[in-house]
């Protein structure tokens, strides 16, 4: 497989896949970077149409770890030297990604993905092997997903030790704006509140920095994945907003906050009693598998291990 921009994701990424005996090579466009993970023993190039001719000769797996901003021009490339590879993405928003492959004529090939995993750091060295352990990961079943595609990239992600959740694209990015995106712009609210008040950060303990964790991360980054979103990200912030003014009011009026406490904390309740259940019934390519996939992900239902493909069922 190749990957494409060795940050944090795709440093990881490629560390865990060669973990798990898979040939990984990639690029970066920092020589920095690439000297870095040449240094650390991984098969990396500076040179873009390198990795992609190599990519194309060996009809490997690209995936695209690189920000947002940065992804019309990488499919660009890929278009021109690797049109016929499978290609997944790792990018934190879905149908933005979407309509640009589709835009880059790149959609066949094409199966979306998001592990639910990070850091607040950037880079080669912020990298680690074992950061998808246990994490969900997004492969996409829209409309146009080819069944061996999606098997191989639900393969990469069980050989990084995540759980697939089968999930189509705006469906992910409804969940996402409010698991992810409407909680990095409450941290980075509560982290300039505080910073307001002198003695706040004196005081700050785990309340604080659990709350405020993401607000760490590279601006650039929180920008892309909330900018790229905001069809989504509009309609739960609007509500996050009427449920605090609610609060404000209340507050006001008779000097209660319960209704807010009380409902978060029974979702929160909701939440740690979650149950995964193991989707093993559906075979990928046959009948509606991809809504069948589909429903069960919104069920809760995660893949922790290969499911049978038409034609590969023994
Ligand atoms: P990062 O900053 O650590 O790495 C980004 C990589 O992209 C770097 O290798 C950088 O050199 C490369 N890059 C940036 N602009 C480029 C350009 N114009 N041309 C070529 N290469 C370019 O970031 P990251 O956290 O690894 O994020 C990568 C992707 O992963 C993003 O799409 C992000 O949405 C997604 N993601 C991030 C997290 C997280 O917690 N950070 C979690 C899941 C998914």
């Amino acid at each position: 497989m190749c990957v494409l921009g060795l940050g944090l994701i795709g440093g990881s990424l490629m560390r865990a896949a060669a973990g798990a005996g898979r040939e990984v090579f990639g690029y970066n466009r920092s020589l920095e970077s690439v000297a870095a993970a040449k240094f650390d023993g991984f098969d990396a190039t500076a040179d873009l149409d390198e990795a992609l001719r190599r990519a194309a000769d060996s009809n490997a797996l690209i995936v695209v770890a690189v920000p947002m901003p940065a992804l019309q021009q990488m499919l660009d490339r890929i278009r021109s030297t690797a049109p016929r590879c499978p290609l997944t993405d790792v990018t934190s928003v879905k149908g933005a990604v979407l309509a640009e492959v589709e835009r880059a004529g790149l959609l066949q090939n094409f199966v979306g993905g998001h592990p639910m995993a990070g850091t607040a750091h950037s880079g080669w060295s912020a990298g680690d092997a074992a950061l998808f352990t246990g994490a969900a990961w997004v492969v996409s079943v829209d409309d146009h997903v080819d069944a061996r595609i999606w098997s191989q990239v639900a393969q990469l992600a069980l050989d990084c030790h995540a759980v697939v959740v089968p999930a189509r694209s705006d469906e992910h990015d409804a969940a996402a704006a409010t698991i992810s995106h409407l909680p990095h712009l409450f941290a980075e609210t509560l982290a300039v509140i505080a910073g307001e008040v002198p003695l706040a950060f004196a005081l700050a303990a785990g309340s604080f920095r659990d709350g405020t964790r993401v607000a760490a991360t590279a601006p650039d980054l929180v920008r892309a994945m909330c900018e790229a979103n905001a069809d989504q990200l509009l309609p739960a912030l609007e509500h996050g907003l009427e449920l605090l003014t609610r609060a404000k009011e209340t507050l006001v009026a008779t000097g209660s906050v319960a209704d807010l406490v009380e409902t978060g904390h029974a979702a929160r309740m909701r939440y740690d009693s979650f149950s995964r259940p193991e989707i093993i019934t559906t075979v990928v390519g046959t009948g509606d598998w991809r809504a069948e996939l589909a429903a069960a992900g919104r069920a809760g239902g995660v893949i922790r291990s290969a499911l049978p493909v038409l034609g590969n069922q023994g």
